[in-house]
């Protein structure tokens, strides 16, 4: 609706054919996009949903990618009126949502709108009309004006009758006083604004005074003293939705002044076009003040029929809504966890990064990392390298999964035996150790430690029958030369393999075993 009545925002009257030859020459995302998103609002007066829906979704990756966030946003809005109107509200909702983000803050005081952001608001706002989220439509409404204002080459009349719009709207259903207030004074900045700037008579008048009319009926006031009959005068000159919506206020000033045949005359008139607008608020109103009028009137028949029209309408509708907040809520819902999701695979990545998950002990990366702090320290220590004997038969034995299991296990007696040690896999079955002690003996006795408990170890609770021995290399020196400890340590290790295994060994030959 909105976006049907905020059409004077400057939009193309290209035709389709030519706005597909031009997609047919198009190359880049910002001509795509914008092409697409012109496609999509030349084919909304054809009637069909489907077709500009397609339209504006097709639009809004090439302008995201272009960087054209504001016009995404309203291709995004876009989408989510024609979706709603093929009922699909999971769809909607989701476009809703993503045209609101794309906004920035969906609040009504965010940062100033370039005109496709104004669009965006703009047709945001009908959407959130269409489905009774009247706070939502109402800031919208605002924020477009607002940043309208300040916009050069835009057409302001339809943006500050939308504004009014939904504003006088708001109040008519407003459930509290402060919302009411708060709705009827937004109606009223409208409706001062079309006085002193509207560009026509349509603007200054018709528009100004319906809306002025409404502003007070939503306040239980009367409309007497405003010549609301005198702009009839302009109808023929006025968009049809706008005519039926006047004829509603004239019809509901006429029935709050007693006048019964006069306003029944109005709703009669009223209510077809604002079947045609699909504009349901209004319908409903209308279909409710004229079965009053006609009960009033003695017409007891008629006034039953527009009771139960409006009860089957209204049933229908609440169950639409109702589905509707629902969607919103879980739509919302999913917004925040998908965040939360988000952040803790983002904490989990960074962990899994310094972290081996087979072995259970810090990972390559980390150790690399590790290896320039060491570096910096002024200590000595003895640098550590291990690995476990054939461990290839395991796998080609029992299985890879048993050697995973090995490895998890393997990794947990490094951890045991050397709780204060920089302990990481270097890869495979290889593990590399820092051990911060000032003696050299004493680094070796670590590294007998371990060949002796992974020799003893009961690894049958692995595997029936698994034994398993490891091989170690061990470097002493000062820790600003920790990697060529390390390679040092490498080069003990290979010595230990060729020596038969289950073995430590350090650099200058002294073994053990
Ligand atoms: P050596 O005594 O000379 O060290 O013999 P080895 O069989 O232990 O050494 P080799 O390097 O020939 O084989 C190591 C095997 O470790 C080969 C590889 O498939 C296996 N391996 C490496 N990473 C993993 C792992 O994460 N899980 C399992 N199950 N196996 C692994
Ligand atoms: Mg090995
Ligand atoms: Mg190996």
């Amino acid at each position: 609706m909105a976006l049907v009545r905020s059409q004077g925002v400057n939009i193309g009257t290209e035709t389709v054919e030519r706005i597909d030859r031009a997609i047919g020459h198009a190359n880049e995302d910002h001509d795509l996009g914008m092409l697409y998103l012109t496609r999509a609002i030349a084919l909304q007066a054809r009637g069909n949903a489907s077709a500009p829906a397609a339209a504006a979704r097709n639009a809004i990756p090439h302008l995201v990618e272009a960087g054209e966030m504001q016009a995404a946003a309203f291709a995004s809005a876009v989408a989510a009126v024609f979706v709603d109107q093929m009922d699909d509200p999971i769809a909607s909702m989701n476009h809703a949502v993503d045209a609101l983000v794309m906004l920035g803050d969906a609040g009504s005081s965010g940062e100033q709108l370039e005109i496709e952001g104004v669009r965006a608001a703009l047709a945001l706002s009908g959407f959130f009309m269409r489905i009774s989220a009247f706070g939502l439509a109402v800031d919208s409404a605002a924020r477009a004006f607002e940043s309208a204002q300040v916009l050069t080459g835009l057409p302001l009349d339809p943006v500050a009758y939308s504004v009014g719009y939904v504003a006088a709207e708001g109040a008519h259903v407003a459930e509290d006083d402060a919302t009411r207030e708060k709705c009827i004074a937004q109606a009223l900045m409208a409706v001062e604004w079309l006085e002193t700037n509207g560009v026509d008579e349509v603007s200054r008048t018709l528009l100004a005074t319906g809306l002025l009319a409404e502003s007070r009926h939503a306040a239980g006031q009367s409309s007497d003293d405003l010549d609301l009959d005198a702009a009839a005068a302009l109808y023929d000159r006025t968009p049809d939705d706008l005519v039926a919506w006047h004829r509603l206020v004239r019809a509901a000033s006429a029935q709050l002044r007693g006048d019964a045949a006069e306003a029944i005359a109005l709703f009669d008139e009223a209510i077809p076009g604002l079947e045609a607008s699909a504009d349901n608020h209004c319908l409903v109103r209308a279909l409710r003040g004229r079965a009053e009028a006609r009960a009033e009137s003695g017409d007891h028949a008629g006034a039953y029929a527009d009771a139960s029209d409006l009860a089957a309408r209204t049933r229908h509708w609440q169950l639409s809504q109702v589905g509707r907040l629902a969607m919103q809520l879980t739509r919302r819902a999913d917004l925040e966890r998908s965040t939360n999701e988000l952040q803790r695979t983002a904490e989990r990545l960074a962990n899994d990064i310094d972290r081996d998950a087979t072995t259970g002990v810090n990972s390559r990366r980390w150790l690399d990392r590790r290896l320039g702090e060491l570096a910096d320290m002024d200590a000595f220590g003895s640098a550590l390298m291990c690995d476990i004997d054939r461990f290839k038969d395991v796998n080609d034995t029992y299985g890879h999964h048993v050697g995973d299991d090995v490895l998890y296990e393997f990794g947990h007696i490094l951890r045991e035996i050397a709780a204060d040690a920089d302990i990481a896999r270097f890869g495979g079955e290889e593990f590399a150790m820092v051990l911060h002690l000032d003696d050299a003996a004493a680094g070796v006795d670590v590294a007998e430690q371990l060949r002796h408990a992974v020799e003893q170890h009961d690894w049958s609770q692995v595997a029936p029958g698994l034994q398993l021995t490891v091989s170690c290399g061990v470097a002493h020196g000062h820790l600003s030369n920790i990697r060529a400890l390390l390679i040092a340590a490498d080069e003990a290790l290979l010595e230990a393999k060729h020596r038969g295994r289950n073995l430590v060994r350090t650099p200058l030959g002294s073994a053990s075993h």
